[in-house]
């Protein structure tokens, strides 16, 4: 699904990310860690086309595609979608509007046929109904005024219509409460499959209690500096990121 070698990232000519790898297959979920400022986001946005970001070298492979070759609109086409850790407001763009254009768009670039508006509200019915969401959400403005919590379940919305392919998503658990942790775990978990890969950040282990990851990766200095599973979460929880000190200054 996506494989990225010796990965050299920039921004206003910081070095974020250098020599990162990482190999996520098909139907695989994995979580990345690390503290504040090591990249993480930069690794979610630079996977999605960002244009702050400047790759310096290195690959990015998407479903035996170079990745690097495709703009930011092929990449969602192609399935990659992000999930912002802070989701932007967009006043004037209705929430229900922006869902069509972008499903219709992504029909036209797979070919399908594009549904009547009453299918499509038909089906954007039932999916904020699975999410707990309340049908107001669609007449306002594309995140206007919503809450911290309502912005990620929106996301998930979004992510549920698009059905993509690779999931990238960025700390969206912060600002849940539990319930809305839970709804947005579901929403999650009822996406995948064997052909759909999830890039799960976070920074807390209780996430991962309810999205299970096959893999956990802790991102320090610019690479990928250790990987296990679930215990590793566990053991960042308890020691917190002095585990990673430990092997940056024994190395
Ligand atoms: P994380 O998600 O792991 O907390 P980020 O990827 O958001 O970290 O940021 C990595 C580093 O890059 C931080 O030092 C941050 O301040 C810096 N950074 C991120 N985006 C920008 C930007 N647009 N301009 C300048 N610096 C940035
Ligand atoms: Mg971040």
């Amino acid at each position: 699904m996506l494989h990225i070698k010796n990965l050299r990232v920039d921004i206003e000519d910081k070095i974020i990310l250098n020599g990162l790898d990482l190999d996520i297959k098909a139907g695989e979920v994995h979580a990345i860690m690390g503290p504040n400022g090591v990249g993480k986001s930069t690794l979610a946005k630079v996977i999605s086309a960002h244009p702050d970001y400047e790759v310096k070298s290195g690959e990015i492979t998407y479903k035996n595609k170079n990745l690097l070759e495709l703009d930011v609109a092929q990449r969602a086409m192609e399935g990659i979608f992000l999930a912002f850790q802070n989701p932007i407001e967009i006043l004037g763009v209705n929430n229900m509007y922006f869902l069509k254009q972008a499903f219709n768009a992504k029909c036209k670039y797979t070919g399908i046929e594009e549904m009547t508006s009453l299918d499509f509200l038909k089906l954007v019915k039932a999916k904020i109904k699975s999410l707990g969401i309340t049908a107001d959400f669609l007449k306002r403005d594309l995140n206007a005024g919503f809450s911290g919590g309502e912005k990620k379940l929106n996301e998930m919305l979004q992510m549920s219509i698009l059905e993509p392919k690779l999931f990238l998503l960025d700390e969206i658990d912060s600002g849940l409460d539990v319930d809305a942790l839970k709804s947005v775990a579901q929403g999650v978990n009822s996406m995948l499959s064997k052909e759909r890969s999830v890039l799960l950040i976070t920074h807390h282990k209780h996430l991962l209690e309810y999205i299970k990851p096959d893999f956990v990766h802790i991102l320090y200095d610019g690479k990928i500096i250790q990987s296990g599973d679930i215990h590793l979460a566990k053991e960042i929880e308890k020691n917190g990121y002095s585990i990673v000190k430990d092997l940056r200054s024994a190395s």
